[in-house]
């Protein structure tokens, strides 16, 4: 993987126009207002966008028309926090402890693979960073993902 220093701003814009026909499609809105405060990171822009895309495609999966994605970032000095919050069906308390498992899917058969988030899960644990999720039942889900701006000076 390279790392290279990236405005995670940038990432972000990057994966919501790659799931754009799939949120329009659907008319769920997605919003984002880049934060002009975000220091650079070094990171792998290509993988981080593809866990933005896993997440943005899940929430798509999970909301119904009309409903939003909402993606903030903030900095507060050592880590940027990157939260997506849907306006979807939630995740139940029991499947919540598995979803990062690998193959784990509630999508019928040829829907999901299962691996999305897994795969996003190992990517950001490469980059010092964490997810973590927050989630009740038909109010919606939060994905929170947090990385260190600890690699920015090497
Ligand atoms: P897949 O999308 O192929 O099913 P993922 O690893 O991306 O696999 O997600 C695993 C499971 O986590 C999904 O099948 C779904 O049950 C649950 N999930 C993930 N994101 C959301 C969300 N935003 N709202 C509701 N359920 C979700
Ligand atoms: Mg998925």
């Amino acid at each position: 993987t390279e790392f290279s220093l990236y405005n995670i701003n940038d990432c972000i814009t990057t994966a919501i126009s790659l799931v754009q026909l799939r949120s329009e499609k659907k008319e769920v809105a997605v919003l984002f207002k880049p934060n002009d405060r975000l220091p650079y990171l070094k990171v792998d822009g290509h993988q981080l966008e593809q866990v933005f895309v896993n997440i943005l495609l899940n929430g798509i999966d999970a909301v119904p028309p009309g409903g939003t994605i909402e993606v903030t970032a903030d900095f507060d000095g050592t880590q940027v926090t990157i939260r997506f919050t849907d306006t979807g069906c939630g995740i139940p308390p029991e499947i919540l402890p598995k979803i990062f498992n690998p193959f784990f899917t509630t999508k019928e058969t040829g829907k999901g693979t299962g691996l999305g988030l897994s795969l996003s899960y190992g990517i950001v644990k490469n980059h010092g960073g964490s997810i973590d999720v927050r989630s009740r039942k038909q109010k919606g889900t939060e994905f929170i993902v947090r990385l260190p701006v600890g690699r920015t000076g090497d």
